[in-house]
């Protein structure tokens, strides 16, 4: 997807153009900003305008979005390209074929278990970015989840981005700016990327195929985030299918939480997160000064059991108290 189809984040985008344009790119970028703003879409779409073959969308600094290197990157088969995640990680670790029975799954649990981007991954990955680019353009090393990286991991990629062979770019990109190794930051390009408004989250549901049951609603609660959106949306889902408003809500909405305890928390913070989201709208318009006194005493609350749900608490039981302790505050959701 080219710069163009990106919705949001004009000033990371323009300046990424400008520099692809001109092909003065600094040896390592840090994309850094919230979940779901579009970081990996823009190292993408930074590396297509790289390594696209049409001259003319070249001078923009954009990518066409078409020619085959355009399309090879963005199904993720261009070899000069490669995008470390946890789902790279684990295909490393797989050991089973990736043709034969049980891969799939395999797959699946493999990811689920992943926490760090590890040493090996990295050991793999600097080789790679040692070796001549295939295409003869470009070789673009994109790390997700830059932050997870250890002290091992870190080390060994500190000297490959102080000063990669030519035409060769790492970027990096992080949700915690703050976690990473200073010998890490003060090596990568800082670019900014900023929560999404309401709207463009909205227009992002409508064009892409998730499928989430109100686009408008889920856009409101997401925190300017498409990843937020979806959790808003599975979170509303519980609300409304767990009874919330009516006196068997809190029983009713904790009860339909998941069986396993990690996606049961997950989803007792999405329902948080959106009743947070909801008090302090209704507290920005509250009018009375009793009513904004007793809001702010819920987020209050609701941010202690936020960090009850983070500890050994049972999150339904967590999540039943709180909904409980919203009774007499009329808060509205749908
Ligand atoms: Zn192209």
């Amino acid at each position: 997807m080219p710069f163009a189809d990106i919705l949001g984040q004009e000033k990371a985008s323009s300046y990424l153009k400008k520099i692809a344009g001109t092909q003065q790119v600094p040896g390592a970028l840090l994309f850094y900003g919230p979940d779901g703003v579009g970081k990996a879409r823009a190292a993408l779409a930074f590396a297509q305008a790289l390594n696209c073959q049409d001259p003319q969308a070249r001078q923009t600094g954009d990518a066409c979005g078409v020619c085959p290197a355009c399309q090879a990157i963005a199904k993720a088969t261009y070899p000069d390209v490669i995008f470390v995640d946890f789902t790279y990680q684990a295909r490393l670790e797989v050991k089973k074929d990736f043709s034969s029975k049980g891969y799939e799954e395999e797959l699946e649990k493999e990811i689920a278990k992943q926490q760090h981007i590890s040493v090996d991954t990295i050991r793999e990955v600097t080789a790679k970015s040692q070796q001549k680019a295939v295409g003869g353009g470009w070789k673009v090393l994109i790390i997700d989840q830059a932050q997870t990286m250890q002290g091992a991991a870190a080390n060994a990629l500190l000297k490959f981005i102080e000063e990669p062979p030519q035409k060769t770019v790492w970027v990096l990109i992080t949700n915690k700016r703050a976690a990473m190794l200073k010998t890490i930051l003060s090596r990568c390009q800082p670019l900014a990327f900023a929560p999404l408004e309401a709207e463009q989250v909205k227009q992002i549901l409508l064009t892409t195929e998730a499928a989430v049951s109100n686009p408008e609603l889920c856009a409101q609660y997401s925190g300017g985030s498409v990843s937020g959106a979806l959790k808003a949306d599975a979170a509303l889902d519980l609300l409304q299918s767990g009874g919330f408003g009516s006196p068997q809500g809190p029983a009713g909405v904790a009860a339909g939480l998941s069986r396993t305890l990690v996606s049961a928390r997950q989803e007792a913070q999405a329902v948080l997160d959106l009743l947070i989201r909801a008090l302090h709208r209704q507290w920005v318009a509250a009018a009375e000064e009793a009513e904004q006194r007793r809001l702010q005493e819920a987020l209050k609350r609701f941010e202690n059991y936020k960090r009850s749900i983070g500890r050994n608490v049972s999150p339904s039981l967590v999540l039943e108290t709180a909904l409980m302790s919203l009774d007499g505050l009329s808060i509205r959701i749908f």
